[in-house]
């Protein structure tokens, strides 16, 4: 297949929607100055082609889908122990809500939704020098050095008042081990983590490759863990959106409110959308409709 070729055409289909609708995230201030004017594409076979089209180099804050790496880390060392700590079910609510904890007694309903992934910080603060274990392993993962953005990291520590209050709540139940300031910096600062679609795309490539490192042969997480990461992305993986997705889509997504998703073909290819402007549920609006229109396209879907 001409994936060039696809990548091209939907980026020629959407771009004309750019600023037609949905909001950037404008409750962290450093991402609200990000003009929403911006699209772009990239994605990654299994065996190393590479396609990319529009805003596909530009670097931008990649927020939530550092859950997927940070819980890579986590299932790598702890294995099943990880899920006395938090659920795999999907919570059909907004990625910050504080409700379901409270009638779940402190236990997050998955690794995704904030409440989840602070509990993996958590985890691998007690494992290790978390920040820079999940530095290390994107780095590794797509062949470059990454970095963390201060100033969104410093910008979500000043308005991270939600996330401050589910970490209060957990540690109340004793869902976390470590300081909660401790574990809040950890979260903030994998979220302020900048990358482009084309490094994403990359560094998703042991997904669609049974857990083998896109560069090499070597096993990241095991097959059994890279299926369950999968299904996790695609039941939860885009928060209330993900029956939506689903039924759109069909692939394992993770979206962040940076504006991008990354997305699995499982044995084929990994790819990577971004456009800042989201939609209700804190999805990319136009990275949902080019996802939508790449699986039409090209009919792959793991359905
Ligand atoms: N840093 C963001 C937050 O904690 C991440 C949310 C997201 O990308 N969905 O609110």
């Amino acid at each position: 297949m001409d994936f060039q070729a696809v990548l091209n055409d939907i980026t020629t289909e959407v771009t004309p929607l750019l600023g037609a609708g949905g909001q950037v995230a404008s409750y962290i201030p450093a991402l609200a100055r990000v003009s929403p004017l911006q699209f772009g594409i990239a994605l990654r076979t299994c065996d190393g082609q590479e396609a990319s089209a529009g805003d596909s180099a530009k670097p931008f804050s990649i927020q939530s889908m550092s859950k997927v790496f940070s819980l890579t880390l986590a299932v790598r060392s702890l294995g099943d122990t990880l899920w006395e700590r938090m659920g795999r079910e999907p919570s059909g609510s907004p990625f910050n809500s504080l409700v379901q904890l409270e009638t779940e007694r402190g236990i997050p309903r998955n690794p995704f939704i904030n409440a989840g992934a602070i509990a993996v910080a958590d985890r691998l603060l007690t494992l290790g020098d978390a920040k820079s274990d999940i530095l290390a392993l994107l780095s590794s993962l797509c062949g470059e050095t990454v970095a963390i953005d201060p100033e969104v990291a410093q910008s979500e520590a000043d308005t991270g008042f939600r996330n401050a209050a589910l970490a209060n709540f957990m540690k109340g139940f004793g869902t976390l081990d470590n300081p909660v300031d401790k574990v809040l910096d950890v979260y903030f600062n994998q979220c302020a983590i900048r990358m482009s679609c084309v490094q994403l795309a990359r560094a998703a490539g042991y997904l669609c490759r049974d857990g083998v490192h896109p560069y090499g042969g070597a096993q990241v997480i095991s097959e059994a863990q890279v299926r369950r990461i999968n299904a996790l992305m695609l039941t939860c993986g885009t928060y209330d959106a993900a029956g939506e997705f689903a039924f759109r889509i069909g692939l394992p997504c993770k979206s962040g409110v940076g504006g991008g998703i990354v997305a699995v073909v499982p044995d084929t290819l990994s790819l990577c959308v971004w456009s800042p402007a989201l939609d209700k549920t804190g999805n990319s609006q136009l990275g949902k409709m080019a996802l939508e229109l790449f699986a039409t396209k090209t009919g792959l879907s793991i359905f």
